[in-house]
């Protein structure tokens, strides 16, 4: 250990969703172990789906309301606006940009994601939405009847552009589909979440590509590869993101095309280090080795890796879900949904489906909740059966979507 470093039993790198669970779960066995929380964010860990949805639609609840109050609910010593650049597994070491050192018994990595960008000048007017201190900027662009654009369809894309139509903010979507999730969703759904938009007043350009932007005199102006500028008073980039999961591999983990590989207990190929949340390459036990950028898999992964850092004998044996809501309408999913896939869909009363996806060998992938209240644990336990699509249309009345 260095001279000048400072060291934790539980050192955790990333002050997200995956690594608040792990703090809850080290603390659910060991109460007294020192624990740090090194974080990149300016902010303490938050609840981050509610800074595209509930922070715009619900008055009553603040940004405040987010706070999961690590440090003190966990007894966690958290380092803000801090970015580690180097791990040491043979040394139990981490460094950070501006060559701290920590030194470490247990250490977690739990570096979440980053949202993609388009070409373009840094600028408070241009956020490709990920953490509050984006929330904050995209409010201090909207309201008072601006004009905003939203670049992509996906949650973040749609759930912004959602919650700025209810915020007195104008709003135009640049989305290269023809509508809003036709890559997941089959087309009377897709049909039926855009009309929500239009209904809304959302301007929708679709089949359309963001080339670039550029800021001039306090206007966004969007370049679209068809030659179109369309000027905004924000642009808020919801394209997606890509796991964080560099600095692990600098330190020479092992990692697949998707994240670190981590065994069932969450724990990573070098000795004294788990990983957890949108970084990891997992082993499903229904879906097989997967990653999942998704809040329930973060949380889930993260209480998981907690306790097994403080010695609990546990396994992360669940399948996780991923869900959004815009308006009216919310949908929750678990493994693989696509459109390219065949869709056969359970009409319910009400607006309500469940749509079953199965690939060309008529082996089911994935199912879709569609504002419906069927129990995801008894979509999850089916889907663990995995049926055929002829055993699952004996018991139930499916429909062939497209
Ligand atoms: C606006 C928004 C809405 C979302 N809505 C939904 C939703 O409706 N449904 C859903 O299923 N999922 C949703 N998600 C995804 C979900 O929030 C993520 O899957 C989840 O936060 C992942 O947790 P994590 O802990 O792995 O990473 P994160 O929560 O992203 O945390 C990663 C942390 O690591 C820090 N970090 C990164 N690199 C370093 C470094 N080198 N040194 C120190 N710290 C570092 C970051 O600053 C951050 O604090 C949403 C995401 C966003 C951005």
């Amino acid at each position: 250990m260095a001279q000048d470093s400072k060291h934790f039993k539980y050192l955790l790198i990333g002050g997200g969703m995956a690594a608040d669970k792990a703090a809850a779960g080290i603390r659910t066995v060991d109460q007294t172990g020192t624990l740090g929380i090194i974080s990149a964010d300016s902010d303490a860990p938050y609840a981050r789906p509610a800074l595209s949805k509930k922070l715009w639609v619900d008055p009553d609840f603040k940004e405040t309301d987010t706070d999961f109050k690590t440090a003190a609910e966990y007894k966690a010593e958290i380092f803000l606006n801090t970015t580690v650049t180097a791990i040491d597994p043979q040394a139990h070491t981490v460094t950070t940009a501006d060559g701290t050192q920590f030194s470490y018994d247990k250490l977690l990595l739990a570096t979440g994601s980053q949202a993609l960008q388009i070409p373009g000048p840094a600028s408070d007017l241009a956020i490709a939405l990920r953490s509050k201190a984006d929330y904050r900027k995209i409010r201090a662009f909207s309201g008072q009847h601006k004009q905003v654009l939203v670049v992509g369809s996906g949650y973040v894309g749609s759930e912004i552009a959602a919650g700025l139509i209810q915020n007195d903010t104008q709003v135009t979507m640049v989305i290269s589909g023809k509508r809003i999730y036709e890559d997941r969703f089959p087309g009377y759904l897709s049909e039926a979440y855009q009309q929500k938009y239009l209904d809304a007043g959302i301007k929708i350009l679709t089949t359309a590509y963001a080339k670039n932007y550029e800021v001039k005199d306090g206007k966004v102006e969007l370049h679209l590869a068809s030659g179109k500028t369309l000027v905004g008073d924000g642009l808020v980039l919801g394209i997606g993101g890509r796991s964080n999961f560099k600095l692990g591999k600098a330190a020479g983990l092992a990692t697949d095309h998707d994240g670190i590989i981590v065994d069932e207990q969450l724990k990573t190929s070098a000795p004294d280090i788990w990983a957890a949340g949108d970084i990891i390459s997992y082993p499903d036990k229904i879906l097989g080795r997967q990653s999942s950028a998704h809040v329930n898999h973060a949380v889930k992964s993260g209480m998981i890796a907690g306790k097994s850092m403080a010695g609990a004998a546990v396994t992360y044996d669940y399948t996780p879900s991923f869900y959004s809501w815009v308006f009216d309408i919310s949908w929750d999913a678990l493994g693989h949904i696509s459109s390219q896939m065949q869709m056969y869909a359970e009409k319910l009363p009400g607006n309500k489906s469940v749509v079953y996806y199965f690939d060309e060998h008529g082996l089911i992938q994935g199912i879709l909740s569609w504002n419906s209240k069927v129990s995801l644990n008894h979509l999850r336990h089916l889907l663990k059966k995995k049926p055929t699509l002829s055993q699952l249309q004996q018991v139930l009345p499916l429909e062939k979507v497209e």
